[in-house]
């Protein structure tokens, strides 16, 4: 799913909902279903204007003079944005809905 997809399905929830002061829990493992509150949200630090991946050699701009190796050469792909899950609610269940993964939409 991605960011985008993600914000839409958040923001329909939001309307359906009269307040929106819900806490959001992250469930997973549907053979086991657990759940655990969320922390925060995460992307990893754009590194392309420190050094090359390959060589090491420090970089100002573009092509590594070293070894030829580019910033965005082929990293597109590994392009994640987390939603991080830390531990139990303290006062919810540890265990997960399993009926989450059954009406997911
Ligand atoms: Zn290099």
């Amino acid at each position: 799913m991605t960011l985008d997809e993600l914000i839409e399905r958040l923001q329909d929830m939001r309307e359906q909902l009269s307040d929106g002061d819900v806490e959001v829990l992250v469930v997973h493992q549907p053979g086991y279903p657990l759940q655990e509150i969320i922390s925060g949200v995460w992307m990893p630090e754009d590194d392309q204007s420190g050094s090359c991946s390959k060589c090491g050699r420090i970089l100002d701009h573009g092509e590594c003079p070293g070894c030829g190796w580019t910033p965005d050469g082929g990293k597109d792909k590994e392009h994640f944005v987390y939603v991080v899950a830390n531990g139990h609610h303290h006062t919810a269940s540890p265990y997960g809905p399993r009926r989450a993964f059954d009406e997911t939409n």
